[in-house]
């Protein structure tokens, strides 16, 4: 019989690795964010990152909490997304060279409904130029990407961005509707105040530049930002109009360590331990294909359990003073990084109460173009 698990079979039935979510956390994080950010500024968009749930199905539900449209990281993913039906996105990386434009393109041409960010004259001015041989005559809305600290992308505050504005200002097939800056380095700072103040500071940045913007000339009113760590402070400063959270659904254990558990762990790795190593030791069937460990390595759900990596498809798990584990158990692995972690498995199974209710594909996964 094809393996082929169903909603209404216990998680005890499914076979491991899989990739599961306690329903009840999940929604409690989704009403806990939206609940917070709204008491804290009632108008303020939330535009979900959807780089961590890779899902259609979430975006939608999302959606339906209240959020507005979704970001993705990639051109591939918005055009996975666009095609299941959820076009209202933002494109949060920059979109270099000819295939990409071309595709962006072809995107535009379907949907019309795109935001994308630009950092570089040269990166506008080749969406520019394709657009025009496209003959659509509808512009692109677009925003300035600019640096706010992070240093990966964005363009310098003060002049550069100033230039940049101008020259996107006066590209026929890009509309300017806003500013980008995201302060990814201040996300998993330890300490509320810290966070808080260094926030604060990007925030600055980001919001003086907008001003400077329009007096300008140019219409911004988009000023986009923040993540899970961040959002609580940068809803509460004046000119921000939208925020970006995408891990507070799920969280990690290094998000956990750095805010605090406001936001449960709602996503485990179900697996099976295959093995026993000594008294004290057990090797489970899941790796580095299951779980990640740039940001450390997964801890186990029942805490006294120490976990170390055995390679691409094995971890172990030893203990001093913690419940005997054997050959056959089951553990769940609390992921230390949760987009990526997504992103090595194919379906969520949601379950109630250890009842599967719903069973997610990950849209996007391997969406990386
Ligand atoms: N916005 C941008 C541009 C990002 O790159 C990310 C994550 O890397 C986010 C928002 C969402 O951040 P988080 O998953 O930490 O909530
Ligand atoms: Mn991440």
């Amino acid at each position: 019989m094809p393996y082929s698990p169903q909603v209404g079979d216990p998680i005890s039935s499914l076979d491991t690795p899989s990739m599961i979510v306690d329903l009840e956390l999940m929604e409690a994080n989704i009403t806990k964010l939206f609940t917070h950010l709204r008491k804290l500024q009632p108008k303020i968009d939330i535009r979900p990152h959807l780089k961590t749930t890779k899902s259609a199905i979430l975006a939608k539900r999302l959606n339906d909490a209240g959020a507005k449209g979704g970001c993705v990281a990639k051109l591939s993913e918005a055009e996975v997304m666009c095609d299941l039906g959820f076009t209202d996105l933002l494109i949060t990386c920059e979109i270099v060279g000819k295939r990409k434009v071309e595709r962006l393109v072809e995107l535009h041409r379907m949907y019309r409904s795109v935001r994308i960010v630009v950092d570089s004259e040269v990166g506008a001015s080749k969406i520019d130029d394709a657009l025009e041989k496209s003959g659509i005559n509808d512009p692109i809305p677009t925003l300035i990407d600019l640096d706010v600290g992070l240093h990966r992308t964005g363009v310098q505050a003060g002049e550069p961005a100033l230039k940049l504005a101008r020259h996107v200002a006066g590209l026929k097939h890009l509309r300017l509707i806003g500013v980008q800056g995201y302060e990814g380095h201040l996300q998993h700072v330890h300490g509320y105040e810290e966070r808080k103040v260094s926030c604060l500071e990007s925030m600055k940045i980001l919001t003086e530049t907008a001003e400077a913007l329009r007096k300008d000339g140019h219409q911004i009113d988009i000023v986009t930002t923040g993540g899970t760590g961040t959002a609580e402070f940068c809803v509460t400063v004046p000119g921000i109009t939208e925020v970006q959270p995408g891990s507070f659904l799920f969280m990690d254990t290094d998000y956990r360590n750095a805010i605090g558990t406001q936001f449960s762990n709602s996503l485990t790795i179900l697996s099976t331990i295959i093995s026993k190593q000594g008294p004290k030791a057990v090797t489970f069937d899941a790796g580095l294909k299951s779980l990640t460990t740039d940001s450390g390595l997964a801890e186990c759900k029942t805490v006294g359990y120490v976990h170390a990596n055995l390679g691409d498809e094995h971890g172990s798990l030893s203990w001093t003073d913690a419940p005997d584990l054997d050959v056959g158990d089951r553990i769940e692995m609390v992921p230390s990084h949760i987009d990526p972690t997504i992103n090595l498995h194919d379906v969520y199974y949601a379950h109630r109460q250890g009842v599967i209710k719903e069973i997610w594909p990950v849209d996007t996964r391997g969406k990386v173009q």
